[in-house]
């Protein structure tokens, strides 16, 4: 099942002169349409797919990956929320690298599933590209979420720039009970982002 989700409002289509499907495949391609247009442009909607699958209908390695990604949720430290979180990333030569949410008493001190995951695979694996990440949440009363879990902004801009860094788009899969959203880029969950090239 395939669903299309609306995500921004920004400039009309005819004046990208693209279409929805061209923009999924090619959201580098976008980012530099976009520069050049932005100036003449009134509105742009920008339609990401997004694939609704159950589990039963995922591969072989995208099930690994979720059972490693509930799996650690069980190793969070979250006494504060009593929200355990696990993430788990695939990394380009087969290796899976975990994470769970770190709280700390000093709320801002705490570190999400996902950054906790992708920080350590692009320091102790820096050669090898983040190719899938799977996220896995139990709320408080220590079920998995009904609805796929979503990741905050702060690590959604993370994931782009791993996607900027090693230039390979990372297959996001988001668990809940009800089933699981499959996005084929971080950058499709934050299709106008900063990045480097601002700097
Ligand atoms: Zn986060």
């Amino acid at each position: 099942m395939k669903c299309e989700v609306n995500t921004v409002d920004v400039a009309s289509r005819s004046t990208l002169h693209t279409s929805p499907s061209t923009l999924h495949c090619s959201l580098f391609t976008l980012r530099f349409s976009l520069i050049s247009t932005i100036y003449t442009m009134k509105h742009l909607n920008i339609d990401i797919p997004v694939d609704f699958k159950q589990e039963d209908e995922l591969d072989e390695q995208e099930r690994k990956l979720l059972t490693e990604a509930k799996e650690a949720t069980h190793r969070s430290y979250s006494p504060y929320s009593h929200f355990s979180v696990g993430a788990a990333l695939l990394l380009d030569d087969g290796t899976i690298v975990c994470g769970s949410n770190q709280e700390n008493s000093a709320f801002p001190s705490g570190l999400c599933a996902e950054r906790t995951a992708l920080f350590y695979a692009n320091s102790r694996y820096p050669d090898h590209a983040v190719k899938a990440l799977c996220i896995a949440a139990r709320d408080t009363s220590g079920q998995f979420t009904e609805r796929p879990v979503a990741p905050c902004g702060s690590c959604r801009q993370v994931m782009v720039e791993t996607e900027y860094r090693y230039q390979q788009d990372i297959r996001i899969l988001l668990y809940g009970q009800e089933g699981i959203y499959i996005l084929n880029s971080a950058r499709d969950m934050l299709p106008v982002h900063f990045d480097g090239s601002f700097l």
